[in-house]
This record gives structure tokens, sequence and C-alpha cells, in this order.
């Protein structure tokens, strides 16, 4: 272990993972905390890090409140219209009230906002959508990272948050190490932002063998910023509300410009409108939600999924028609060339260009994230002025331990939040960490040295297996005392594939698979201590897995607890194949004890505020 250097970092806030939320809340804290120590770790690095790493075409939240385009509330429908009545208002208001003012920020700093011409005004490409020459995103709000940091740390993966000793349930900092160096880092801090990035690779890929790690949510987001948490014991929310996409095949391109902005729209191989002959069956399923506007994502994704079990597929999108218009031809092209440039080379490379050949869709593996267009994560206090009690305890964003934050997919119950929406949520947990400070909540943190010293031992002990086993390796790479991460992330994603709801079983589970997938969960974290790496590279892939593994357990529960179906299109339960809001029309929240390991789960009260309120003002 004397071969690993220690490095100590005292700070105030501390922010784990520099991507949208991450470097939002670095941003905000500075500006609130002008005297504080403020330190952000990072991963990879901050200026091509997180899932807005390529760029993006679209800033996909955005009101237009000075224009009088829409109003937190119209946005707050939106939402709980979309998750099927499962969101968290206050903090969707919240972001919704704040966001216009992040994007006016990224106007000042550079980012090429397209515009209107006849208005002036941002150029829309759906009621919340607007569109931007996206490339350099990320460089630009690193920047306003970097100039607000006492010092980023690049290259370090966090893997377990400290406790403060003094005080029971309070946070106390963070370790990690670096990938590059193998240095070990302790960073003490007063208050942690957890802003870690959502999780792909837990649900088997549609890209396996020779397309591996091809996926549409970021493949380096691991989950942590799940399994921190979870690991200290917060509560978390809605984690089996997974997300699949409808995508362009195989290069997962994204299809809002081309709903949105070129019209276009998807018919069955017998050019067919699809989505009407499902109509019945989906009220059948889940009652009036089948009329809402718009149609909720997951029951499009249903009749997709419908369409293609009964032997319609395969689905395509129209593109022929907008690409005869020049404009829409480049628009068209310009969206991938901003944020997935894998989707043209896919196209090229398969003969199809979309002006004369209507390319098909796919529907993905699931996703587990809180920023999108689902709501899994931490459990967190909302702001004091809008949220009901059993949604507040002090300070916005905080999580159920002391001192610990939130934000972007960090944060469960606010779907919809996106880029701009996460960086707000950053500066919003950013602030409320600030004042947590200045009121004096992390005084007399005390966190030993032996705490630091047990991590460090726990996190280097994959190169020990690898050191100690690898004499016996018996061919390849096969031995019988350690499993390689790749062959523990294999075994994952087939666990959570088959049996909580993955692409293998179109998405389908019920109470006996699912018990079985958390027996099989059990025995893989039985086996991850055995995990083996033999360098720091495959350190962080056995970290990154072991944070998968913790996630996916936390899923399962989950989908275990909600006997109903309430998202068909995402999941199907099917012993409870119909959405039940009489038993159902709640949240659910989970935690797991750091001492037994085991989950407990609880309903809480989904409060409509929004409407609430104006049902109250009317009367
Ligand atoms: C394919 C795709 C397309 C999208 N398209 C759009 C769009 O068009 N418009 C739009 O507005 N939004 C879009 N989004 C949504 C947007 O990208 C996310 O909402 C946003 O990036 C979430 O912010 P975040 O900070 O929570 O996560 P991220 O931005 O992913 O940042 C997480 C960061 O944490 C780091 N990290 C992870 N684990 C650790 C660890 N253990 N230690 C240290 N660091 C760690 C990661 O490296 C990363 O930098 C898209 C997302 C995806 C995946």
């Amino acid at each position: 272990m004397a071969k690993h250097k220690t490095y100590y970092e005292d700070c105030d806030v501390l922010v784990v993972g520099g991507g949208m939320a991450g470097t939002g809340a670095t941003f905000e804290a500075r500006h609130w905390g002008r005297d504080m120590k403020i330190v952000c770790v990072e991963k990879a690095n901050i200026d091509r890090s997180g899932a807005v790493a390529q760029g993006l075409y679209a800033i996909n939240c955005y009101m237009g409140m000075q224009w009088g385009e829409n109003q937190p509330e119209d946005h707050v429908r939106y939402a709980r219209n979309d998750l099927m009545g499962m969101v968290r208002e206050d903090l969707g208001y919240d972001m919704a009230r704040h966001v216009d003012s992040t994007v006016h920020m990224f106007d000042e700093w550079g980012l090429p906002m397209m515009k209107n011409e006849e208005t002036g005004r941002y150029l829309r490409e759906g009621k919340w959508q607007i569109m931007i020459h996206g490339e350099s995103y990320k460089p630009i709000v690193a920047e306003a990272a970097k100039k607000s940091a006492d010092k980023i740390y690049n290259r370090i993966m966090i893997t377990h948050l400290l406790m403060d000793e003094a005080q029971e349930n309070r946070v106390g900092g963070a370790v990690g190490f670096n990938m590059r160096t193998g240095d070990f880092h302790v960073f003490r801090a007063k208050a942690v932002i957890v802003a870690a990035g959502g999780a792909s690779h837990i649900f088997k890929p549609r890209a396996v063998g020779e397309g591996m790690g091809r996926t549409w949510y970021a493949p380096w987001s691991n989950g942590s910023a799940y399994a921190l948490p979870i690991a200290a014991g917060a509560k978390m929310t809605q984690m089996e509300n997974r997300i699949v996409l409808c995508r362009f095949k195989d290069g997962y391109g994204p299809v809002g410009a081309y709903f949105l902005h070129l019209k276009t729209y998807t018919q069955n191989a017998n050019g067919e409108n699809y989505e009407k002959k499902w109509y019945d069956q989906t009220k059948e399923l889940v009652g009036e939600y089948i009329d809402h506007h718009p149609t909720p994502t997951c029951l499009r994704n249903h009749a997709f999924i419908q369409e293609t079990m009964a032997g319609g597929g395969p689905i395509h999108m129209v593109t022929t028609e907008a690409f005869q218009d020049p404009h829409l031809e480049t628009v068209g092209w310009e969206n991938f060339l901003g944020m997935t440039v894998g989707q043209a080379v896919v196209w090229a490379s398969q003969n199809i260009d979309p002006k004369y050949t209507n390319p098909e869709l796919t529907t993905s593996e699931p996703y587990v994230m809180g920023s999108h267009a689902t709501c899994s994560g931490a459990w967190v206090s909302g702001p004091e002025d809008l949220s009901p009690p059993e949604y507040f305890w002090g300070y916005n964003r905080m999580l159920t331990i002391d001192g610990l934050f939130g934000a972007g997919d960090t944060v469960g119950g606010s779907a919809h939040k996106f880029s701009s929406g996460s960086f707000t949520e950053g500066r919003l947990a950013a602030k409320a960490a600030v004042k947590y400070i200045e009121d004096k909540k992390a005084e007399g943190l005390n966190v030993s040295d032996k705490q630091c010293e047990d991590f460090k031992v726990k996190i280097y002990k994959p190169l020990e297996n690898y050191t100690v086993a690898q004499n016996e390796i018996t061919g390849g790479t096969v031995s019988p005392s350690y499993i390689s991460p790749i062959q523990g992330l294999q075994r994952l994603q087939r666990i959570m594939d088959e049996y909580v709801g993955g692409i293998a079983t179109n998405y389908m589970t019920n109470a006996n698979m699912l018990k079985r997938g958390l027996e099989l969960l059990a025995w893989l974290e039985e086996d991850l201590e055995n995990v083996g790496a033999e360098d720091y590279h495959q350190l962080m892939r056995a970290w990154e897995l072991k944070h998968r593994a913790l996630t996916s357990q936390c899923v399962t529960e989950h989908t275990m607890f909600r006997e109903e179906t309430r998202w068909p299109g995402y999941y199907y339960r099917g012993d409870h194949m119909k959405l039940d809001d009489d038993n159902w029309h709640c949240l659910t929240v989970s935690r797991r004890d750091p001492k037994t390991g085991k989950f407990s789960m609880e309903k809480v009260p989904v409060y409509h505020i929004v409407d609430e309120n104006e049902k109250k003002k009317a009367s």
C-alpha cells in the first residue's frame, strides 16, 4: 500500500463530477462562497467529460419567459404528463424558474445560439428546445468552472464518500484514486455535491462483440451518482423508472430535431401509422393517460414494441419527404455532426442516404438517469418556499445525509432537466451548500485517518487480487481466483437484461424473475470481492463495475416494490400489467442499510403542487 502515495485536500465545497451539473455547481459555489475553498474532482477531463462531451445540437430545456413563451408551471405539467404523473413538482418548478438565466449565461459565454431571423428570439426546435451550434458546449461551461474553482482535479475517480465520525449521518468528504498515477486522494469537505451522471451498461446493450461500448447514454456513465449515496445510506427514489429510447438504429442518433424541426414521422414496414393501431390495447393498460397530449414517451415506445412483436417491423423514420428541402437536409446532417457523428458514419457504411431511403429506428436497452425523460435518483429536499413538509428538510437539493447534495442525473423525481436544467440544478445545490456551511452546520467534522486508510486498502484490493492470483491463470485471462472487470460487467448485464426487464425479454419482468435477479446480484456482489485489476485503468473498470452493480441492486429492489406497470414501453411487470392509480399513485423511496446491505422500501405521496395551488387560489 505504501506504493500509492496519499494526498490530502481540505476544502469547503467538494464537487464530485465535472459534467453539466458539476460545472454549474462549481461556478455557483464561487458566486455565493467568495472566500470558500471550492474543489471539483472529475474522472475524465472536464473539458470533454460527461454526456455532453461530444457536444449537443439543442438545449432541451428553455422556458423563454422573457418573451412569454412558457412559464415554469407549463413545464411542470409537461414533465408530470410525460412521467405518467410521477414527478417531484417542487423540484421541477424550482429548476424551471431558474433555467432561463442559465441559458442566458451560456449565450454571454460565447455558445453559438441559433436565432429566428424573423423574431430575433432563440430558434425553437420544439416547445422546450432551442437550437445551438453546440460542438463546444462542454469546453465553454468547463471554462466557467475552471475560473471559479480553487482546484480542478482531472482523472480522479471518486469511489467512496467519507462520513463524519463526530456527528451521525453527516458527510465528511470523499476518497478516490488517480487513474494515471495510482495516487490515493482524500478530500475532506464541509459539503459534498455529487454530480456524477447517470448509468449506462447496467443492462446488456444491443451492441455487443465488435460493437461493444456503443450505447445511447455515454458509455463512461457508470452510476457513481447513485452508488456513492446508496453505499452511504442515503434514500433514493423512483429507481425503477429506467428509460428506453427510440433512436436511429445502430448509431443511436437523436430523433428530436427530426420529429420537431424536420417534421418527419414514423411508419411500419407496410407504410402504416402503427401508433393508432395500438390505441385500444394501450387504453386497456393505462386508461386515460393515452389521451394526454403530448403522448407520454413511454406510451409511444409501447406502440413501437408491440408493433415489432406483432411482426410489423422494421419501423422507419420517413425522412425522404423532408430531405427534399435543401435547408432541412442540411439541418438533418448537421444535427449529427454536432453531437453524434457516429450515426452519419453508420448510414454511410450501410448505404443509407435519408433523402432516398427511410432509415430504421430501434428501441434501446434501458438506462438509469435523472435528467432526461425519466427521474431515477436521490431523494432530496426541495426549496423552502415550495416544498410540502415531507419534501423539505432544511437545504435545497440536500440528500437525507447532512451536508451531501446532488444535482443533474443524481437527483430523482425531477425529469426533463436536460443539459441546461442540470447545470441550473448544480447552481441551486451549490447555493444551498454554501448556506449550509455559513450556517455552521459543518462545524466539528471529524474524519479519522483510520477511516481513510481502511478505504485505501479496499480501493486497491483488485490490484492485490490480480498480483496474487495471476500465477494461477489457466489460459488466456481465465483465473480460478479472480474475475476480470469485463467478465463481471457481462455477467451483470445478463442478469439485468434477462431478469429485470431488458431487451432479451422485450422489457418484461415479474416478481419471480426479480427475486431470482436479486439472488444472482447478491452472488455477483460476493464475487466482486475477487475482481482483479492488472493496472490502474482496470482498477477504474473494477470500481465502475462495483458502482454499476450496487445501482442495479437498487433498481431491482424498486422494480420489485412497485406492483404495477406504470410506464409500459420502459418496462412491464407481467404479473401486474396495468397501471394502478388506486394503489401506486405515489413515489417509491428506498434506503440501503450500510451495515447490513439490506434495502427497505416505502411509498411517499406525490403532491401535484402546481394545479393544487391554482385550485386553492380559485376557491
Ligand atoms: C445521448 C444524449 C443526448 C442528449 N441530448 C441532449 C440534448 O440534445 N439537449 C440537452 O439539453 N440535453 C441532452 N442530453 C442530456 C444532458 O446531456 C444531461 O442531462 C446532462 O449531461 C446531465 O448532467 P450531469 O452533470 O448529471 O451528468 P454528466 O454531464 O454526464 O456529468 C457527469 C460527470 O461526472 C463524472 N463522473 C462520473 N463518475 C465519477 C466518479 N466516480 N468520480 C469523479 N467523476 C465522475 C463524469 O466523468 C462526468 O463528467 C443528452 C444526453 C445524452 C446521453
